[in-house]
């Protein structure tokens, strides 16, 4: 038979029927399985035999759930965790040694900041960041003892982009472990491992989820990196609950459907803010207007969820505008089905200095927009009422 596509793959890889023979996978909720014989035991625990042991190690619905992720990025093997944030932790902890260094983009998500300066410096592990709008000084920036180079594209919340090409030239040239934080994309709209990724993680809790009812996190890659990182999530714990393992691997079914959604309403809404008045700016990658318009164009197949704007008036007008709002939803999350409105200077990067969210354009009047599923004319009419 012909190679299946991954959309389809992520509809039809299954955990094996059970004798029950229901035809959607269902829910191993067992932190436990049984052995046939103490022999059995034994074999499994030497790794002679194939099969689960507990729930920390391998579970039917986490890997089915790691399976779909494998086909939908071009991955050889995978790991699954407990959110998006013990995903990044376990990969750089797992790759990493005491005196190894970190090369990382500047506008990273607020918590993988926190682990760069907060958590990695305790066991003698550095960091540097390049700035995304200054590629060709990133060179300098790699050290003798750097081992990982760490991007996330598009940016959250400024919607700047990475060359992945770029990128992954970069990493090969001083092998470095390129590991890409695909959670604003997806595998849908970008393959980092096609321009060189060795790592792929995402927060499962957001497009992959895509509707706003769990934490989880995955990470996939060439199989020599996973098996580091494996080895720190099996004995360090981060284990992802079959409950949302199951729930992810249904979300992936509709991800291409979703996302095809998701894009076509934040490009409509991006189009719709860029002729208003109030609004002094649009940043979208599949605008015209983005100064990387040929990029998006050549790294992803659609513009993604996201738009941000800045509206006139800075904080103050800011605050009105999101306090008007009716039918968006005013909350931190993004990739839902719901469309939500947040304030990224107050709220998901207050914890920056002035300076520092002016180097990765966050201004005092920016609004992220994370555009839902909802009709697109309901949309903007709320945007439109609350603007005017
Ligand atoms: C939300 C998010 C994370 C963290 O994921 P959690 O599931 O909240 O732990 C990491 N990276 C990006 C880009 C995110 O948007």
């Amino acid at each position: 038979m012909k190679q299946q596509k991954p959309e389809t793959k992520a509809i039809r890889t299954q955990t094996s029927r059970t004798e029950q023979r229901e035809h959607s996978t269902p829910l191993f909720m067992t932190s436990s399985f049984v052995f046939d014989s103490a022999e059995h035991a034994r074999a499994l625990f030497a790794s002679e035999a194939e099969g689960n042991v507990y729930s920390r190690y391998s579970n039917p619905n986490v890997d089915e759930f790691i399976q779909k992720m494998c086909e939908l990025e071009g991955a050889e093997a995978g790991v699954a965790t407990a959110s998006g944030m013990s995903a990044i932790f376990s990969s750089l902890a797992g790759l990493l040694e005491q005196g190894d260094h970190v090369l990382a983009c500047r506008s990273l998500f607020g918590s993988s900041h926190q682990i760069l300066n907060g958590i990695l410096p305790k066991w003698g592990i550095t960091y540097s960041y390049g700035n995304i709008d200054q590629p060709e000084q990133w060179e300098s920036l790699v050290q003798d003892n750097t081992r990982v180079l760490f991007l996330e594209t598009p940016s959250n919340p400024g919607l700047d982009l990475i060359d992945l090409e770029w990128a992954g030239e970069l990493a090969e040239a001083h092998n470095l472990i390129l590991v890409v934080d695909n959670c604003f994309a997806t595998p849908y709209l970008q393959k980092p491992m096609t321009f060189g990724a060795d790592i792929v993680l995402h927060s499962a809790t957001k497009f992959i989820d895509g509707q706003g009812r769990g934490i989880g996190g995955v990470v996939v890659g060439e199989e020599k990196y996973i098996e580091e990182i494996s080895f720190f999530t099996r004995h360090s714990g981060p284990a992802l609950s079959p409950f949302n393992a199951w729930m992810f691997s249904k979300s992936l079914e509709t991800l291409p459907v979703r996302m095809d959604r998701h894009c076509d309403n934040a490009l409509a809404l991006a189009a719709f803010l860029e002729d208003q008045p109030q609004v002094e700016w649009v940043k979208y990658p599949f605008l015209k207007s983005h100064p990387q318009y040929d990029l998006a164009q050549k790294q992803m197949k659609k513009g993604g969820g996201v738009v941000a704007f800045n509206i006139e008036g800075g904080y103050n007008a800011a605050k009105r505008f999101l306090d008007k709002l009716q039918t968006l939803s005013l909350s931190a999350n993004l990739g839902d089905s719901r469309t939500i409105a947040t304030h990224p200077a107050s709220t998901t990067h207050s914890k920056l200095s002035d300076e520092e969210r002016a180097v990765v354009n966050i201004t005092p009047g920016m609004i992220r927009i994370a555009v839902g599923l909802e009709a697109i004319d309901d949309i903007q009419s709320d945007i439109s009422q609350a603007l005017s």
